[in-house]
């Protein structure tokens, strides 16, 4: 089944049961505590915590999310991308635990064919109402109770907190140990969160908060990843070989001369170029600009890791402009902001990844000299200074430098480069300071700039003319 259609599945079941269907909001999210949307709750924020009146008393969406959090985990698991689609159905308290938890279960049965046998759930330790629901539709030996980590859902102090459940597919003793999603959840793969908004919290850390009483009006918030049901309904293993990204992936392939799912170690480092290139083309698509800080900080990660994985294949042409061609003819059917500003769009990868080749280019000969060096006397390590100048002179990430030092069987003395660092820092602050206490005040050659104009400095010239 086609992503577009689980998409069109999931809006269409929840319309017939009165929900308004809402389009996703940009990545950039409104609400300034948030550096990207996250989750399909977000936009509806202001609608749970009662500070807006919501268009209607249930909704359902796709939206777009950025996960920086599970960076690490792109391309290692089957699971987590950094840019994903969250399919939500909302109730602003409307209907609740007894409606949503069998809609969840007829949507995955009957409208996705799921076998209710390859089904598990998840409540929270003590929520008796939710267990009751689930045994009306699985055998209690597939209903797995979890603690706090896992199973509960808090939102701002005070602010609505409550329980959660989770609907997990069995993928099959291939795929791990048995003893469902608590003994593993790589082989139980959690499809769906039913977040039930119930209760008002308190102060406190963690989930060290005591509960105040009942919310007023309980309301409903869910997020089912649309990858990772495609993931499943495709029969491909890991949501990067799914139709929206296979082709990226593929062309990742062709541009590094490697054959997708021939070797573990580039098959990761393919996966991770396919999924970086398309979070860089959403959060482009949506307004960020690479920066040093903040969502630009984000995007140029995301740009940058994946031109470094390119080149770490073998890659050593620039390849963002035909990468973000697949990318805007797979997501375009569904993002049209891709197609309509293509052009745009690209230039500004493709502009940050040639200033990132530059940055590599000088940086590595730097590295090789260095590296030559530790070789040629016998030493396992790359010195703290050598890192520090590939950082500090040539805009060489240090995780690059480990990287790369790693893959030449040396360590790099990082105690030594933080020091450095420290040093640096200490250096440039009492820069500042000093230049506080000496600051002299210009303000009285204003006037004489405005009488008599900008000075040049003609030297170049007149010395010439003199010289010959
Ligand atoms: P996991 O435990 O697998 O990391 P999660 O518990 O962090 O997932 P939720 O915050 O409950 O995920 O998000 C709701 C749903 O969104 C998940 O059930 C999953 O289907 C989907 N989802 C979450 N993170 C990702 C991701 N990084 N990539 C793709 N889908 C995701
Ligand atoms: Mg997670
Ligand atoms: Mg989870
Ligand atoms: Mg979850």
């Amino acid at each position: 089944m086609e992503t577009a259609e689980i998409r069109r599945r999931f809006l269409n079941h929840f319309e017939q049961r009165g929900h308004l269907v809402v389009p996703s909001a940009s990545l950039i999210a409104e609400d300034p505590t948030l550096l990207l949307v996250n989750a399909g709750m977000v936009p509806f924020k202001p609608y749970f915590l009662g500070d807006l009146t919501p268009p209607a008393p249930r909704a359902t969406s796709v939206q777009k999310c950025v996960r920086t959090v599970d960076i690490d985990n792109v391309g290692q698991t089957a699971r987590h991308a950094s840019f994903f689609q969250m399919c939500g159905n909302f109730s602003f308290g409307d209907y609740f635990k007894a409606e949503v938890i069998p809609w969840a279960f007829e949507l995955l049965t009957e409208g996705y064919g799921f076998k209710p046998d390859d089904l598990w759930a998840t409540v929270y330790l003590d929520d008796d109402e939710a267990e009751e629901i689930w045994k009306g539709l699985l055998p209690a030996e597939r209903i797995q109770r979890r603690g706090k980590e896992d199973n509960y859902w808090s939102m701002g102090v005070p602010g609505p907190c409550g329980p959660c459940s989770e609907i997990y597919f069995d993928r099959g003793p291939a795929y791990g140990r048995d003893g469902g999603p608590e003994a593993d959840e790589n082989r139980y793969l959690e499809v769906w969160n039913l977040v039930f908004m119930q209760f008002e919290r308190g102060e406190g850390a963690g989930y060290e908060f005591p509960i105040l009483g009942d919310l007023p009006a309980k309301s409903i918030d869910t997020g089912m990843g649309l990858e990772r049901m495609a993931t499943l309904l495709q029969g491909v293993e890991n949501l990067y070989e799914i139709d929206i990204s296979r082709p990226v992936l593929d062309r990742a392939g062709e541009l590094t001369g490697k054959t997708y799912g021939a070797q573990h170690g580039d098959d990761v480092r393919l996966r991770v170029i396919a999924d970086h290139t398309r979070t860089a083309a959403m959060l482009i698509a949506d307004g960020v600009v690479p920066s040093n800080e903040g969502r630009g900080y984000v995007l140029r990660r995301m740009l940058r890791r994946a031109v470094r994985n390119v080149r770490l294949l073998g890659g050593r042409e620039p390849v963002m402009e035909n990468l973000f061609g697949v990318v805007q003819s797979a997501m375009g059917p569904i993002y049209p902001e891709l197609v309509d500003r293509a052009a745009a769009i690209t230039a500004v990868a493709v502009g940050e990844e040639l200033a990132f080749l530059e940055t590599l280019r000088t940086g590595t000969t730097i590295f090789d000299v260095a590296v030559g060096k530790a070789k040629s006397t016998g030493a396992a390590q790359l010195a703290g200074e050598e890192a520090f100048q590939l950082h500090d002179t040539y805009g060489f990430p240090i995780d690059l430098t480990l990287e790369m030092a790693a893959e030449q069987g040396l360590t790099v003395d990082e105690p030594g480069f933080r020091r450095l660092m420290d040093r640096q820092r200490e250096l440039a602050k009492a820069d500042r300071a000093s230049r506080r206490i000496g600051n002299v005040d210009l303000s009285v050659f204003r006037p004489i700039l405005a009488r008599s104009g900008p000075t040049s400095f003609t030297g170049y010239t007149e010395l010439t003319r003199t010289a010959t």
